[in-house]
């Protein structure tokens, strides 16, 4: 049994926690102990005394998330053991390749470690957290990973919270390098292809590796179309595009930044390329000016329209804008691959969007594939919260 100080839950607040949800609202809780500080592991129990959970305790409306439903501390056997189960699954999953070096080795609920991410580029590996208590186990999370990756797999572990901590915690970590850091390769692969990953100051942690599956299926339809990739970020689609043999590939981004970086990725896997051209512009703007039926391959892969319920509506009328432009301006035969990242938004809710847009283009549209967030950033089936990346492939006559 673990000696961690108690938090009780109001009657009946326990049902949820017994079918391994993973979060206890704040609005659950009966009693904690006075001296409680943010981050600190709590045990959990139902009204009765009966032991729920091992978590962390946050400040916030999601006040513990629950490390392990057994009664257990949470210590360097703890993330050992959880490390090593994560890493074991992305090998099965065959992931860890020479010629794949870039995989999400750690997402939160969906590995049972809420609050942690840890993304691996290379010899580098990218921890993030997401939850004070995360921030504060960070050692040992460090110590766990040195411990269960193979030797010399991982030489550098950069350690990127700044923005993910609540402000109110007081915590303000630097993004830093934990081990390493000097001679730092940061060219990784993805399926074969070279990317410079920015960890330092990239979105993220410096790339979407969400979308790897969906760049591959990407490029089984790029032979010889006219390919517009919105929203390229570091230009994933757009090599994929390329290598896939498409006659010519744009790529825009309303981030210069974005747009020299997808410049780089190009050039470090085909050199100079005449096939390529990027633009630093607003997507919108963009798809306004574009001439219609120039293009029979369209990506739009926005940020998060909605990043909480209450921006559901508006989010839901910008994919409708957005991908109502792409429809007018597709060729006939053309594929449209569309993203929605918000968390808030459903599946069906996207859909819909899509739909309404589809329904006032008047063009005939179908569904090819209903897409989603790769194995290596799985949901756990107690956490559906845990399914953020949705995506249709649609044929437009
Ligand atoms: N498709 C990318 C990830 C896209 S992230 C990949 O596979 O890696 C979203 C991108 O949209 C960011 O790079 C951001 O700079 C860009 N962006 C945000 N608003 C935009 C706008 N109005 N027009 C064009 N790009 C925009």
């Amino acid at each position: 049994m673990s000696s961690y100080k108690e938090i009780v839950l109001r009657s009946g607040k326990e049902a949820s926690l017994q079918r391994f949800h993973p979060w206890v609202f704040s609005g659950a809780i009966a009693r904690k102990p006075e001296d409680l500080v943010e981050g600190e592991t709590v045990r959990v129990l139902a009204a009765d005394g009966t032991f729920l959970g091992v978590g962390h305790f946050q400040i916030g409306s999601i006040a513990v998330r629950i490390m392990s439903f057994v009664d257990e501390p949470i210590d360097a056997a703890f993330y050992k053991k959880s490390l090593s189960n994560a890493y074991r699954m992305r090998s099965s999953l065959n992931l860890v390749r020479p010629d794949n070096t870039i995989f999400r080795l750690v997402h939160g609920e969906g590995d049972c470690l809420p609050g942690l991410i840890v993304d691996i580029y290379g010899d580098t590996a990218v921890i993030q957290a997401h939850s004070v208590g995360i921030h504060r186990d960070l050692e040992l999370v460090t110590n766990a990973l040195k411990q269960i990756l193979p030797t010399d797999m991982v030489k550098h572990i950069f350690y990127k919270s700044e923005g993910t901590l609540p402000y109110k915690a007081g915590i303000f970590p630097e993004n830093s390098y934990l081990s390493g850091g000097e001679d730092v390769d940061e060219i990784a692969m993805e399926n074969g292809l070279r990317f410079r990953i920015d960890w330092l100051k990239g979105q993220k942690t410096g790339f979407f590796v969400d979308q790897r599956e969906n760049r591959a299926l990407l490029e089984y339809y790029a032979k010889g179309r006219h390919v517009l990739n919105m929203f390229c970020y570091t230009g994933g689609f757009s090599v994929y595009a390329l290598r896939g043999g498409a006659a010519s590939v744009m790529s825009v981004d309303s981030s210069a930044k974005a747009v020299s970086i997808t410049d780089q990725n190009v050039a470090l896997n085909f050199g100079e390329d005449p096939r390529h051209s990027s633009f630093p512009e607003d997507a919108f703007k963009f798809l306004r000016q574009l001439s219609g039926g120039e293009k029979d391959l369209i990506i739009l892969d926005p940020p998060a329209f909605a990043k909480h319920r209450g921006a559901i509506n508006n989010a839901l009328q910008g994919y409708k804008k957005l991908n109502l432009q792409a429809l007018q301006k597709i060729a006939p035969g053309g594929f449209l691959f569309t993203f929605s990242c918000s968390q808030v938004i459903s599946a069906e809710q996207f859909r819909l969007a899509v739909f309404s847009a589809a329904a006032i283009s008047g063009r005939k549209v179908r569904i090819l594939h209903q897409l989603t967030q790769p194995a290596d950033h799985p949901i756990n089936i107690y956490h559906p919260e845990g399914e953020y990346l949705k995506g249709l492939v649609l044929q437009v006559e």
